[in-house]
Order: C-alpha cells, then sequence, then structure tokens
C-alpha cells in the first residue's frame, strides 16, 4: 500500500513540476515581455541562447524547494498522509532538477540518445524559429494539451547564435546534425545584430537571420 502512494506521489509531484514548467515559461516568462526577475532573466537567456552559471540560479533552486516544502508537502499530506505528502514534494524537486539539468545539457553539449534528440530540436525551435511555442522543456504533453506544440522537419538556427556543439571548427554544421538543423545568416555579430536580438528576444520573436 505504502510503495503505491509513494509511486503515485513521486508521478504526482513530476507531473506538477510539468505543468509548473510550461506555466511558467509561457506566462511568468515570455508573457510578462521582462518585467519581474524571472521574465528579465529568461529573455536574456534568449538574446544570447547561451548558459553559464549565474547566481540568480541558486535563488531559482531554492525558491522550488521551497514551493516543495511549504506547498505540496503539506496539501500532499492533508490529503492523502504524510508519505504522499513528502513523496509529493520529493517528485516536485526530481521534476525541477531533471528539467534543470536537460536545459542546461541542451546549450552546453549535444545529444546522447533520442530522448535528447526530441528535448533539442524542440527547445531549439522555441529559441530561433518561434518562442511563443514549444514552452515544456524537458517534456512537450502540455504544449499538446493546449495547442503550443510545433515541430519543424529542420530548425533554423542563426549562424552567430549557433549552439557549440553543433557546428564544427569551421563553423559548418556536423554531419550528424544536418538533417534537423539548418544554419542561416552571417556568423559575425555586429551592434546592430545585438541590438536587434536584445530587441527581438524581448518582445519574444524570433532572431532574424
Ligand atoms: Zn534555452
Ligand atoms: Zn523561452
Amino acid at each position: 500500500m505504502t510503495a503505491i502512494i509513494v509511486v503515485t506521489a513521486f508521478i504526482a509531484g513530476w507531473v506538477l513540476w510539468t505543468f509548473a514548467e510550461y506555466v511558467l515559461h509561457r506566462f511568468a516568462m515570455h508573457e510578462l515581455d521582462g518585467k519581474g526577475i524571472m521574465s528579465r532573466e529568461h529573455l536574456e537567456h534568449h538574446v544570447h541562447s547561451g548558459w553559464s552559471f549565474d547566481v540568480t540560479h541558486l535563488m531559482s533552486w531554492a525558491g522550488m524547494l521551497l514551493v516543495g516544502a511549504v506547498a505540496w508537502a503539506p496539501l500532499g499530506w492533508v490529503i492523502a498522509g504524510p508519505a504522499f505528502g513528502v513523496t509529493l514534494a520529493i517528485g516536485w524537486a526530481f521534476g525541477y532538477f531533471f528539467y534543470e539539468y536537460q536545459h542546461m545539457a541542451a546549450h552546453l553539449r549535444g545529444p546522447r540518445n533520442r530522448y535528447e534528440t526530441f528535448v533539442r530540436k524542440h527547445h531549439f525551435h522555441h529559441h530561433f524559429g518561434h518562442p511563443k511555442s514549444n514552452h515544456g522543456v524537458s517534456i512537450a504533453l502540455w504544449d499538446r494539451v493546449f495547442g503550443t506544440f510545433e515541430r519543424p522537419d529542420s530548425v533554423r538556427v542563426p549562424r552567430r547564435l549557433a549552439l557549440p556543439w553543433l557546428v564544427d571548427e569551421s563553423g559548418k554544421i556536423k554531419d550528424e546534425f544536418s538533417a534537423d538543423y539548418t544554419l542561416v545568416g552571417s556568423a559575425r555579430a555586429d551592434e546592430r545584430t545585438a541590438a536587434l536580438d536584445r530587441a527581438r528576444a524581448f518582445a519574444s520573436l524570433a532572431p532574424v537571420d
């Protein structure tokens, strides 16, 4: 009995996180156009489409753990007892850190399996093709539910914003990714493209070629 409660609570907590991942990304980050720290930090991430550690990550990690501890654990406890409450919060935290890891890895290294191949195509179409689609990162479930799922044959990537793992030393797309990604525009970034990238990222528009 306890095993069923624990497994159910863990899955429920994880699903709860994936819903939050979608809602926060779509409404608290993109719809707010840079108002508030969460939206600003995220749209800043869209400007360069890179990933590097920042102290604001610690705030997010602490904040999400706190939500699990002060919201989901007590709520689950009231609904179905202490084991359910605690495991619900653990499933939530697991889902969050799984998402954090997958998002970071997508930006920093190439895919190692079919799931990671999917995560990258899904997320980089969000970055470079249509920032108002594909709000889920670790899972596409809620994009399908809410009609924001898009799956292009090939993801367009501006050369100046190309992911480090996507191209070789000469800046050409690696053979293994040529079916899924197309490089567009010039590799040269100047003041004009920098200003445009910033303005368009903060308006949730795709970067120009
Ligand atoms: Zn990203
Ligand atoms: Zn985004």
